[in-house]
């Protein structure tokens, strides 16, 4: 029996196209003790397989040039040498762009058929599925009455999103590519509302459809979708930065900053304003006194005479002409 495969020929620069895929048919390895043959059903597509045929820096390995195309798939086993799975059995996995897949079933989840759609174990309840549930509840941690809003609110990822924020009793509100896309999750899904972020006033409409402000915000498209929202988060808002498609297939830095790096490090930017913290004044003072007194904390100061000097001296901040800390010494200090 034959195999049909999907490779990769060769890695594009920005927008993939047809040309970087081949097809080709190989022989399947001839069965053996312990391995579980079956055929694929359903292959799931999803945006990180853009990342996976580049070569760049990343994560996760790429995909080799002539290999088959990584991919979640659901499938039935034909064939079983191993007593874990037998013939007939539906199972999720992760066999790539191929009509069968055959391995020692290693990585494979026998699925029910009766408790949902054998589908949904590449879709919501899959990969795409745990990555909502996870990066909203665990880091986004939505409370009662709160403003979710998620990106690519229709796709496989955001509507899950949404959908969990309504059922923990927040406002839902999805922005998405289009008025059909926007009528879908608001009408269907049952989010609160979604907005269109191709409208000319996706601003505004953005902001109307957040009386409240937004208190988690799920990141699934970066660019600016991302800098819209950014005007509207309320204090101790959260971001889980789950993906950001709109840059997957730029060729050139887009403005703005590169939020990539936060997303492949999982780093967690959390803003804070000092004087929420005033309960650390106490410690502050005694251990950094301490410190300066013992010459562990050296300073330099960079003194202006006269307060009629404080506007040109204020400047010099932004030319970066002080040096050390500016102070003004707007009379004599009879200690120096
Ligand atoms: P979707 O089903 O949402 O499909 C992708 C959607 O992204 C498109 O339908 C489109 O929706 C939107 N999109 C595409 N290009 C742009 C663009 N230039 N600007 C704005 N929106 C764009 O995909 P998934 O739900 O599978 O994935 C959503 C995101 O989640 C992706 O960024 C993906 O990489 C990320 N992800 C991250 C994971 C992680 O572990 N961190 C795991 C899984 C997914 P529209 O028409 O509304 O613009």
């Amino acid at each position: 029996m034959d195999n049909k495969q999907v490779l990769l020929r060769k890695r594009p620069v920005g927008q993939p196209s047809t040309d970087d895929f081949e097809i080709v048919s190989a022989p399947l390895p001839p069965m053996e003790a312990g391995l579980v043959l079956r055929r694929t059903i359903y292959l799931s597509l999803d945006p990180y397989m853009r990342g996976r045929m580049s070569d760049g820096p990343s994560y996760a390995t790429p995909v080799a040039l002539g290999q088959p195309m990584v991919g979640h798939t659901v499938s039935q086993v034909l064939d079983s040498r191993n007593p874990a799975f037998k013939p007939g059995d539906f199972v999720a996995g992760y066999d790539g762009w191929q009509e069968f897949g055959c391995s020692t079933g290693a990585g494979l989840r026998v699925l029910d058929s009766s408790v949902a759609p054998i589908s949904t174990a590449v879709g919501t309840l899959g990969m795409p599925g745990m990555t909502a549930y996870v990066g909203l509840l665990d880091i986004g941690q939505p409370k009662p009455g709160e403003t979710v809003v998620v990106s690519a609110a229709s796709g496989a990822v955001g509507s899950v999103v949404g959908q969990i924020a309504r059922i923990k009793g927040c406002r839902a509100v999805g922005v998405a590519g289009s008025p059909a896309k926007c009528d879908y999750v608001a009408k269907d899904l049952g989010f609160d509302d979604c907005v269109s972020y191709k409208s000319p006033d996706f601003l505004d409409q953005l902001r109307a459809a957040c009386p409240q402000g937004i208190d988690v915000y799920f990141e699934n498209v970066g660019g600016l979708v991302f800098e819209a929202v950014l005007r509207l988060l309320n204090v101790n808002a959260r971001i889980p930065l789950c993906g950001l498609i709109a840059d997957y297939n730029v060729t050139a830095t887009p403005p703005g900053p590169n939020l990539r790096p936060l997303l492949v490090k999982r780093a967690l930017i959390k803003g804070f304003i000092v004087s929420d913290h005033n309960d650390r004044l106490d410690a502050f003072l005694r251990e950094c006194t301490t410190w300066v007194r013992e010459g562990r904390i050296k300073y330099r100061e960079d003194i202006v005479e006269g307060l009629e000097q404080a506007p040109a001296a204020f400047l010099r901040l932004f030319s970066g002409e002080n040096f050390g800390k500016l102070l003004v010494r707007v009379s004599a200090d009879p200690t120096r």
